[in-house]
């Protein structure tokens, strides 16, 4: 049923954040997005996580072709991050509170439950106060927990030039999970020629299997809604599309209302639009009960009828 879904070419996944722990939120993401017509909610691979946005699906009413796909990460990728403030060097300025989406700052202290590693904050603090920490998945700790609770989808993030990490939990999901893989992948640490290299071995591994291949633009861009941020998603989709992959092609990173768009403008073929900090940014006074359900419920709506 899920790759009857995919095979359609419209599908929206809403990317909940690899990182994201904040269960109210999730819920309430899955809930929102489900009842706007969201088929896949990728979320971080986490039990109560999982949960939360099964709990959002139920509650939509609307259990058929909705699907999860769980998120797990590579050591270098940025979506496997966590902010931290040194105490020692904060002067207390609080600009990284006012650029955090997440709101994940509270009185100089970051909130890993909701800290989606975006690096906003980092990059904005003048005083080398904020830290980022890797936290990549523990693969052979979390495979056979997430496996329980009934998922679709396990999505590989390999931003990362270790090869040999990447293939080797690949191949560890592939040797113990039944479902559909996916792997999220861009140009950042690659070039053209080596991205394909890898992806050929990647579809090796899945030799017989279905896979989708994630083409990430620029991660948590922020979720401007225009052309130029979506630019990168649908280019590196091209190339993948150009080498004839055994694979359905999803772009994300910087995706928006206008990622479908111009992916046809550009004669680029994908199976579907994963949207994160965009789709999470619409709806964000909804989260934190400052919009109504039904205003939330119509901004969403738009945006997935636009991918
Ligand atoms: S921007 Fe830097 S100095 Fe300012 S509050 Fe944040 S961590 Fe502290
Ligand atoms: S700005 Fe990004 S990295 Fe910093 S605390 Fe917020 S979510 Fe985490």
């Amino acid at each position: 049923m899920f790759e009857e879904i995919i095979k359609k070419n419209n599908c929206f996944k809403l990317i909940c954040g690899a990182g994201n722990e904040n269960i109210e939120e999730v819920e309430k993401l899955a809930f929102i997005y489900s009842k706007a017509g969201c088929n896949i909610f990728d979320v971080s691979a986490n039990v109560e996580v999982i949960r939360a946005a099964k709990r959002g699906i139920e509650r939509s009413e609307i259990n058929d072709n909705r699907f999860i796909c769980v998120s797990v990460g590579t050591s270098e990728d940025i979506h496997f991050s966590k902010a931290y403030i040194n105490p020692d060097k904060c002067k207390r300025c609080l600009k990284c509170f006012s650029v955090c989406p997440q709101r994940a700052i509270k009185s100089c202290v970051v909130d890993e439950t909701k800290c989606i590693g975006c690096q906003k904050c980092y990059r904005i603090c003048a005083y080398e106060a904020l830290e980022i920490k890797n936290y990549p998945t523990d693969i052979e700790k979390i495979i056979p927990t997430i496996i329980k609770e009934g998922i679709d989808c396990i999505e590989l993030h390999a931003i990362s030039t270790d090869e040999d990490e990447i293939l080797n939990k690949w191949k560890y999901i592939n040797d113990n999970f039944d479902g559909i893989m996916s792997i999220c992948l861009n140009r950042s640490k690659f070039s053209n020629e080596k991205l394909v290299k890898l992806l050929r071995k990647i579809l090796e591994i899945r030799k017989g299997k279905s896979t989708i291949i994630q083409a990430d633009g620029a991660p948590m861009s922020g979720g401007v809604d225009d052309y130029n941020s979506t630019l990168q998603a649908v280019a590196c989709a091209d190339i993948i599309n150009k080498e004839n992959l055994q694979a359905y092609i999803f772009i994300s990173g910087g995706t928006n209302s206008k990622s479908r768009e111009l992916a046809n403008l550009c004669n680029v073929n994908i199976n579907g639009v994963a949207i994160g900090s965009y789709a999470r940014k619409i709806v964000k006074d909804y989260l934190c009960d400052k919009m109504s359900f039904e205003e939330a419920l119509n901004i969403a709506a738009k945006l997935v009828k636009s991918c």
